[in-house]
């Protein structure tokens, strides 16, 4: 199988054994106009694919594969490039994502019951592994297990407010690791006075979606908000407490560790009050997040580590 992906979307596809290429169109910068779109079809069309399965679902991806000269052109019955499909899967919107996608590819539901089939799976190599090895060398090792906190979103009402609170509460139990990017060094910084820097690693901005994905396979559980590392954690199965504010599990995009719990404040009238987040609660008071408290979200994190 050849995966055409974005360049911030391709590194996580290393290792995968049932990905022979992965094509890398990069739509805002050197693949940038019709040049580069027209590049892309030339390689489409010399690769002689016979399937695509068009799960971005935009405009342009179905063009390509029709002009790329592909027969087989299969995508969700709601996308806005459904016109260029052969084939149009209903997007069912009480499912998870992951089983959406099962049957786009295979054409019928996941067998009930089977689960694991849909769970995504990620394969951290050498290089995510040597990077992880790397950043934990000169930490702290008392040989209490490690706990990811992943406290950022680009999506200011899925941040969880209190993730320093809940780090002073965890950190005689856990080696706290916090994930993230760059950007979330300050909630890093606070977790840190919280819970007492000799308890905290801040892996924020240092590694790679894939190494991060490795470093999360190493913890005994992640503490999330619905954000990428919740999809990480799922992938490499590590116990995860999900935390949901202005958007909902139903949506599609819930956990998949085999162990996992969903802390989110169950019965609030507008929620969800939308399918990103917004920047800031359209209502001012910001329930959704910070009526969930420090107290819940540490007893689900006992729950999913409990043996
Ligand atoms: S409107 Fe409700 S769900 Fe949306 S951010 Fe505010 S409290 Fe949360």
């Amino acid at each position: 199988m050849d995966v055409i992906t974005t360049p911030a979307a391709a590194p996580l596809l290393a290792n995968h054994p049932a990905v022979r290429h992965v094509i890398v169109y990069d739509k805002r910068g050197r693949d940038n106009g019709p040049l580069g779109f027209w590049r892309l079809v030339r390689r489409i069309r010399a690769s002689a694919y016979t399937d695509a399965y068009l799960a971005q679902g935009s405009s342009r991806s179905g063009l390509l594969a029709a002009i790329g000269g592909v027969k087989r052109r299969v995508g969700f019955d709601t996308s806005a490039g459904s016109f260029w499909y052969t084939e149009r899967s209903r997007y069912r919107r009480e499912q998870h994502h992951a089983e959406r996608l099962w049957r786009l590819a295979v054409g019928h539901d996941v067998a009930s019951g089977s689960s694991a089939a849909i769970r995504p799976r990620l394969y951290p190599g050498e290089v995510e592994r040597a990077a992880v090895a790397a950043l934990i060398r000169h930490a702290p090792d008392d040989g209490a297990p490690m706990l990811a906190l992943a406290p950022g979103s680009i999506w200011g009402t899925k941040r969880w407010p209190y993730f320093a609170a809940l780090a002073a509460r965890l950190s005689p139990l856990y080696r706290l690791v916090v994930v993230g990017a760059a950007s979330d060094r300050p909630l890093a910084d606070e977790i840190a006075k919280a819970a007492g820097p000799e308890r905290v690693l801040d892996a924020t901005g240092q590694l790679s979606l894939l190494a991060s994905a490795e470093l999360i396979g190493r913890c005994a559980a992640i503490v999330t908000n619905d954000s990428a590392p919740l999809h990480l954690a799922s992938a490499v199965g590590t116990p995860t407490v999900a935390l949901f504010g202005p958007t909902v599990p139903a949506f599609g995009f819930g956990p998949l560790a085999p162990r996992n719990a969903i802390a989110e404040f169950a019965g609030l009238p507008c929620r969800p009050c939308d399918s990103h987040g917004p920047m800031s609660c359209p209502l001012g008071h910001f329930s959704c997040m910070v009526d969930l408290d420090v107290q819940h979200v540490f007893d689900a994190v006992i729950s999913v580590t409990a043996a």
